[in-house]
């Protein structure tokens, strides 16, 4: 264990009044993860709740099984949604384990991993994109593959989920500016994410030309930066804050219609930074929309061009729990000729990305997985569409794990797809 941080932890005692909202009626255990597979109690939302309760009243002690089972916890939130009592889980979750962190009470390797990559990196764009650069030739040389048996195994597993590093030029940033085609409906922000430029370009190109086809111009301010999302997840709420900060004079709406997120992760913790940063940060964290809850709202405009094939539409769990947005997606993807949009089993469960959670708790990420997998498998898609860049490598890596054919895309790509061809500027 490493030493303990010295700043001041969170006030251990305002865990008190929701974890009092809690009435252990145990609606909310058919919908968790960890439980499923487990079976244990403690590893339930009822039972974590308990756990909290005990901790802010003094009789259970931050270490051991409290300690454990925060962050065996996906973070997933489908309790909240399940549980008809209110219990604000997620932001109890995100005050346990900024406590355990704090108390230095997770090994010391996963601490220092993440510190490095979650403070160090993926923050710093130039840092990321030089590391996505040296990445990127590796695997152009499969020197990638030849250090493989040699890395150890968290490392292997990384390796695993990471997609090929698109070429330097489909990891440029989107311009600060780009006017609406035809008759203008209004203007918007666009939130480009720190990871999602650099792996998953395509997906903010197309996010752009839908916006900008569909009469929006869009604004993509430089100084924008990581959402912190990230951090709070793993407990370094201390990051987290200073990154949403940095946000706020960024984003600033003046007078645009909404600020547009395509990462449901990041939607999230852009929509709820006013309970990080309070009141001061409610006029941007009330003007966040994800981009299909937003085109969905406004309404698409003009006709569609038809994109055949068979579509299973797998919610990210920040964009259905913690957004409550499962209908828009949906919506646009069935308004396209001749997509044919197939039902699963289980389509608003963890897939087992939850941010670092497929590195840090590789076992039990699989498990989840694997659950998602057989729920996807016999309905046999040509394409799997969900809006999260994490749900996107995951359920990738899975998918070709088990020799599935589809093809793992964001909805916004498959309306990107559908539109006609912009006319010459
Ligand atoms: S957040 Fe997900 S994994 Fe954690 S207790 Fe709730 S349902 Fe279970
Ligand atoms: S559904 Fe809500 S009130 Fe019921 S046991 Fe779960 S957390 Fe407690």
């Amino acid at each position: 264990m490493s030493a303990s941080d010295s700043s001041p932890g969170p006030d251990l005692a305002t865990l008190l009044p929701g974890t009092l909202d809690c009435v252990h009626c145990g609606l909310c255990l058919s919908s968790c993860p960890t439980y499923l597979e487990t079976g244990r109690e403690t590893s339930s939302p009822r039972g974590r709740v308990y756990l909290m309760r005990g901790l802010a009243e003094g009789k259970i002690p931050l270490a051991g099984v409290l300690a454990e089972e925060a962050h065996l916890c996906l973070g997933c939130r489908a309790c909240e949604t399940a549980c008809p009592s209110g219990v604000p889980y997620g932001a109890l979750l995100e005050q346990t384990r900024a406590a355990v962190e704090r108390a230095g009470l997770r090994p010391t390797w996963a601490r220092r991993l993440e510190r490095l990559a979650l403070r160090g990196i993926v923050p710093r764009p130039r840092r990321l994109a030089a590391l996505m650069t040296l990445l990127a030739f590796a695997q152009r040389l499969r020197l990638d593959r030849l250090a493989r048996p040699f890395l150890p195994k968290r490392l292997r597993d990384a390796h695993a989920l990471l997609p090929l590093v698109p070429p330097a030029s489909q990891r440029r940033r989107l311009p600060a500016f780009t006017k609406a085609e035809g008759e203008r409906r209004g203007k918007v922000v666009f939130f480009e994410g720190c990871i999602m430029p650099e792996l998953f370009g395509g997906v903010n190109r197309a996010t752009l030309r839908v916006l900008v086809q569909q009469g929006f111009d869009v604004l993509v301010p430089e100084a924008q930066g990581c959402c912190g999302a990230l951090q709070a997840h793993s407990g370094d709420l201390e990051t987290a804050h200073e990154l949403a900060r940095a946000n706020l004079g960024a984003l600033d709406p003046g007078d645009v219609q909404a600020i547009i997120v395509n990462s449901a992760g990041c939607g999230a913790a852009l929509r709820e930074m006013d309970h990080w940063l309070g009141d001061e940060a409610s006029r941007v964290a009330s003007r966040v929309r994800d981009v299909c809850e937003f085109l969905d709202e406004a309404g698409l405009r003009g006709a569609l061009l038809p994109v055949p094939g068979r579509v299973a539409y797998d919610d990210p769990c920040h964009l259905v729990h913690a957004q409550g947005v499962s209908a828009a997606p949906r919506h646009l993807l069935q308004a396209i000729p001749e997509l044919e949009l197939v039902d699963h089993d289980d389509p608003s469960s963890c897939c087992g990305a939850a941010g670092t959670y497929n590195l840090t708790q590789p076992e039990m990420s699989q498990a989840v997985l694997a659950r998602k997998l057989d729920s996807l498998e016999p309905v046999d898609p040509d394409m799997i569409a969900t809006g999260n860049p994490g749900c996107l490598m995951q359920l990738r890596a899975g998918a070709e794990g088990r020799g599935m054919r589809a093809e793992i895309l964001h909805p916004i790509e498959l309306i990107a797809r559908a539109l006609p061809p912009s006319p010459p500027s």
